[in-house]
């Protein structure tokens, strides 16, 4: 089976992004907030999320589809118990060549060690300000920024490099203390990545107001820690690179509002309960956990998630404007597939 599948507008499929639990020990305000995921929200019951096995089948189907990159997600993944066996089993697929996780680091001091050592590539952690209130405030106060910070002590020490620290930016929230995060992690070799705020799912009352633009964050870093500009890595990267004119590390700004990059998108999503999601603003996906437990074959399978991606068409940032104001009653939650 050749590994040149295509959507309608010509983007291969390249990256998968598996939510592995809907529950988080946060409740950021943007994601998960807690006047709606309170302490009895109730959160998908075992049997209806993706078992171990039912992922590593669908992966081992779509890497020669062209899947090369995993990446892990939640909810928080690291609440998902033996995790560490899932790397190592997803290592084992051929085809797939990175395997990355995105979590909010609480966990990372017990498992960072286990994680690498079954073949966890990469590690991305989200860490919206260093200002302990702010950061409160954002995540619904449930844990300290110290110990996120342990965990990313605790992965350098495991071996991670180059360590991706995302920062939701919203405009009147934590945009003062940008910079301060910037230079906390300026010089380590990781790289901090602004995200503007983006209208995922429908619980996080979204509005363009509190969007603070790429253009206007990477002035108020430059203002501090001059940047300049820096050419992608790769084909399809979502984050813009600006890199210090001193040499020290560089950041990124991912801008799915004001710059949007549908064009080069090749990110296929798994929620928790099974669907394929083609795009992080649908409006639902296709259900294969059914098609799984239907008894279904390998070839049905691939034959649905080809069909799936074949039909795509998907540039929700680049209409985004088009449809502000129109009815989208129904999304997918952002906790639903990790971002
Ligand atoms: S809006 Fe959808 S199609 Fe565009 S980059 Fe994001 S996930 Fe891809």
């Amino acid at each position: 089976m050749s590994s040149d599948l295509r959507d309608s507008l010509d983007r291969p499929l390249r990256d998968l992004r598996i939510s592995v639990t809907d529950r988080c020990n946060f409740r950021c305000t943007y994601c998960m907030p807690a006047e709606l995921f309170g302490e009895r929200y109730a959160f998908l019951p075992r049997d209806e999320i993706l078992s171990f096995e039912e992922i590593e089948r669908l992966v081992a189907l779509m890497a020669p589809m062209g899947v090369r990159k995993v990446r892990i997600t939640g909810g928080e993944p690291l609440l998902r118990h033996g995790l560490h066996e899932l790397v190592r089993s997803l290592a084992a697929i051929r085809g797939v060549e990175d395997i990355a996780l995105t979590t909010n680091g609480t966990l990372l001091e017990r498992m960072a060690g286990q994680l690498k050592r079954e073949g966890l590539s990469r590690l991305t952690i989200s860490l919206d300000s260093l200002d302990p209130e702010v950061f409160s405030r954002m995540n619904g106060g449930k844990l300290s920024v110290q110990r996120v910070l342990d965990g990313i002590s605790a992965a350098e020490e495991a071996g991670f490099e180059a360590m991706k620290i995302n920062c939701v930016v919203q405009r009147g929230v934590n945009d003062h203390t940008l910079a301060a995060l910037a230079r906390h992690f300026k010089g380590t070799g990781h790289i901090v990545r602004f995200i503007e705020f983006m209208d995922v799912g429908t619980k996080n009352n979204w509005d363009l107001e509190q969007v603070l633009p790429a253009t206007e964050i990477a002035a108020l870093i430059d203002a501090e820690m001059p940047v300049e500009s820096a050419e992608p890595n790769y084909v399809g990267e979502v984050a813009q690179r600006l890199r210090y004119r001193d040499g020290e590390g560089e950041i990124g700004i991912i801008s799915s509002v004001s710059n949007p990059f549908c064009g080069e998108c090749s990110r296929a999503r798994l929620t928790t309960d099974g669907k394929l999601v083609t795009c992080l603003f649908a409006q639902g996906g296709s259900d294969l956990r059914a098609l799984l437990r239907s008894g279904a074959s390998d070839d049905e399978v691939r034959e649905r998630i080809r069909g799936i991606w074949a039909g795509r068409s998907d540039r929700y940032s680049e209409e985004r404007s088009e449809l502000l104001g129109t009815d989208r009653p129904k999304r997918v939650e952002m906790y639903q597939i990790g971002g």
